[in-house]
């Protein structure tokens, strides 16, 4: 983040001063308290400074990109997950392709009777099996998706960026964010390529 010339001198005499009240921070910037109130709560909040009741406020000591690491690495899965789309195992590559233009996702996920993972399918899936001259109503998708146990997975509270990584290092577009269950793993979101640059874009303009 950007700080201001003000906040960046309130950095200094913190620095310098620590621990200081903020009636005093205000007193060597011959200003009121009440103007230096949103800085000092920005300082804060950003974790520049620490404010400790009674005592004042000190240098955390941590860099502009230390607390950046700090904060990528506490985003959630779930913060950033979409809404899953999924089809049913025997449905035909034609209705998975109608699924995949309406859904508006690039990833379907692929479930069993009983509503758990079974399998992936992406748009070069079903590229590939729309090549040539078969009847893609008669070719139900789960002979073409890949399938458990190869399916890779996340759950909710994984780090968003261990999901990015795996995303980078598995040359994929999107994962299944599951939930275990008894009879297998329920789909309940989607992390895809979109939702990390969402996450990108939020941690730079917030
Ligand atoms: P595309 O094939 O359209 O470029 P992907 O790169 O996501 O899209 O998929 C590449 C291959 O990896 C496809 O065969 C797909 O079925 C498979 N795949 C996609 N996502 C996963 C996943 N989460 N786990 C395992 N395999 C996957």
């Amino acid at each position: 983040m950007e700080l201001s010339e003000r906040q960046e001198t309130i950095i200094e005499i913190v620095k310098d001063n620590g621990p200081i009240t903020g009636e005093k921070i205000a007193d060597q910037l011959s200003l009121s308290r009440a103007t230096l109130r949103p800085d000092l709560a920005i300082l804060t909040m950003a974790g520049f400074l620490d404010a400790r009741p009674r005592v004042g406020y000190f240098y955390t000591g941590k860099t502009g990109s230390e607390l950046l690491t700090e904060k990528v690495k506490q985003y959630r899965v779930s913060q950033f997950q979409s809404v899953p789309v999924v089809v049913k195992e025997d449905a035909s590559v034609y209705d998975a392709i109608s699924t995949m233009f309406l859904g508006d996702v690039g990833t379907l996920f692929v479930v069993n009777a009983a509503n758990r993972l079974s399998g992936v399918v992406s748009r070069k899936d079903l590229l590939r099996a729309s090549l040539g001259n078969q009847d893609l109503n008669n070719i139900p998708v789960h002979i073409i998706m890949t399938r458990m146990p190869n399916i890779t997975i996340c759950k909710q509270n994984d780090a968003l960026i261990e999901a990015a990584k795996i995303l980078i290092d598995k040359q994929i577009d999107g994962l299944p964010v599951v939930k275990e269950m008894d009879d297998g793993l329920q789909v309940v979101g989607r992390i895809t390529k979109t939702n990390i640059t969402k996450a990108f874009v939020e941690l730079i303009l917030e």
